[in-house]
């Protein structure tokens, strides 16, 4: 037999699992819609032309992480697997047409992106982000309303210690010449520069700034910082959004290295860290201004913003933090039978209940009774249904496995009886005998 495995830095979300995740994704979309963010879904693979142009073809991301799947037929054109969400996104406000519609266009998924990276701790090749997008707004409101989201979020999911980092990266006015002053820096050390850096140094300076490779520590130091060559308009942008932060009370911290790896960016660059964790691997989320990238994928010249959270790192914070986990829904009700050849009417009690909204289980195999309740109470079901002598007059034993009560009920008075019964009970009053 093959011994077959998940791919390699793609993970199973077992049942065990899945409590926490569903808690994630439920905050994300209460968030969304709390801010008026509307849900989209894109497919999960794309024209590989949408990444490429649309992340940037000197990026990471395109260059090495791409999971591009082959073309069955000469013919066949490219796809890829997306990598991340907003180009996705943005190729569908230009195809259907979303900038007849009021602007900003607000819009938010959750799903999972692929990279075809080196997995380690928190790096998987399949991951999760929530993302929200607001296109067709220049800012500088809508910059603070965004990062403000993603920071309520965090709180909203009990974790703690997250930082904000802000950067403006400025635009095609002001950047160019900032990007030869950069070049100029590191130009007199190529020699010195490993070979990685040294090819950025040729094809995207800015990402030299964005280095994991320790020796550039002391030279990254001492690079101009865009903040100071900033061109008036970036640079009131950059200020107005601060002011904004302000006056909602979000803290932040200017961190002028922060230019994150994708071409599209202008203006705002932010990312989320806990105190004391920052790094390239160590990102919880981040986002940023696009507003050359609708009309890079054919559309408009629009303006947009956008923020992605890594949703398996924030489960990983949490669960370092010692944050409880969501809990297991409990069934509501386990119905059960001492005689074997019952399973269709234990079926259908079950199904009464579940047609009543209250989760129900049926015990369908040949166990003895006192097995079955054993596994009822393990379940922490609060009532087993028993289905006895009685069935055939309409009835059926309730224990209630908290309480440790029993009574005999008319079926057709069971989903009543139960929901009756749980509602006392979350009332704190004596439940019914
Ligand atoms: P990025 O677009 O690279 O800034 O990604 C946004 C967020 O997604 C990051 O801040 C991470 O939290 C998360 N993320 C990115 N890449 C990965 C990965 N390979 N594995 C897990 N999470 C990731």
């Amino acid at each position: 037999m093959p011994n077959l495995q998940a791919p390699r830095g793609t993970r199973d979300l077992l049942p065990s699992q899945t409590p926490a995740w569903t808690r994630l994704e439920r905050l994300a979309a209460d968030l969304a819609a709390r801010y008026g963010y509307r849900r989209i879904e894109t497919p999960l693979f794309e024209q590989a032309a949408v990444f490429e142009r649309g992340v940037g073809a000197v990026t990471d991301i395109v260059e090495k992480e791409l999971f591009r799947i082959a073309p069955r037929t000469e013919e066949s054109e490219s796809w890829a697997l997306r990598p991340e969400p907003t180009a996705g996104i943005v190729r569908a406000y230009i195809q259907h047409g979303m900038q007849t519609l009021p602007q900003p266009v607000k819009l938010a998924m959750t799903g999972p992106m692929f990279r075809h990276d080196r997995p380690q701790a928190g790096r998987y090749r399949q991951f999760w982000q929530f993302d929200v997008e607001a296109i067709g707004d220049p800012g500088p409101a809508v910059d603070a309303e965004i990062i403000e989201l993603g920071h309520r979020f965090f709180a909203d999911a009990g974790l703690a210690d997250v930082r904000i980092h802000l950067n403006s990266i400025g635009d095609a006015a002001c950047r160019p010449a900032y990007i030869e002053t950069l070049a100029a820096h590191y130009r007199p050390h190529a020699a010195e520069l490993p070979a990685v850096e040294r090819e950025r140094l040729e094809r995207a300076p800015l990402r030299l700034l964005d280095s994991k490779d320790p020796s550039m520590a002391p030279l990254n130091a001492t690079a101009p910082r865009i903040t100071d060559h900033l061109c008036g308009p970036c640079r009131e942008h950059f200020d107005a959004v601060q002011a904004h932060l302000a006056a909602l009370g979000v803290e932040f911290s200017l961190e002028p290295g922060l230019v994150r790896g994708l071409d599209y960016y202008t203006r705002t660059a932010f990312e989320y860290y806990l105190e004391g964790r920052q790094g390239q691997q160590q990102a919880l989320g981040g986002g940023g201004r696009y507003d050359g990238l609708v009309e890079l994928l054919g559309g408009k010249p629009t303006p947009g913003i956008g923020l992605g959270l890594g949703l398996d790192r924030i489960l990983l914070a949490l669960e370092a933090q010692g944050v409880p986990p969501a809990a297991d829904p409990a069934l509501t009700a386990v119905v059960v039978g001492a005689d074997p050849a019952a399973t269709a009417d234990r079926l259908r009690v079950a199904t009464i209940l579940r047609s009543a909204g209250i989760p129900a289980r049926a015990e369908l195999g040949q166990r003895k009774l006192g097995k079955q309740l054993e596994s009822a109470a393990k379940e922490r079901a609060h009532f087993a249904v028993i289905v006895g002598d009685e069935f055939a007059d309409g009835q059926v034993q309730v224990k209630d496995l908290e309480a440790g009560a029993q009574k005999l009920v008319a079926i057709a008075d069971l989903a009543r009886h139960i929901e009756r019964a749980q509602a006392s009970h979350r009332h704190g009053a004596p439940v019914e005998r």
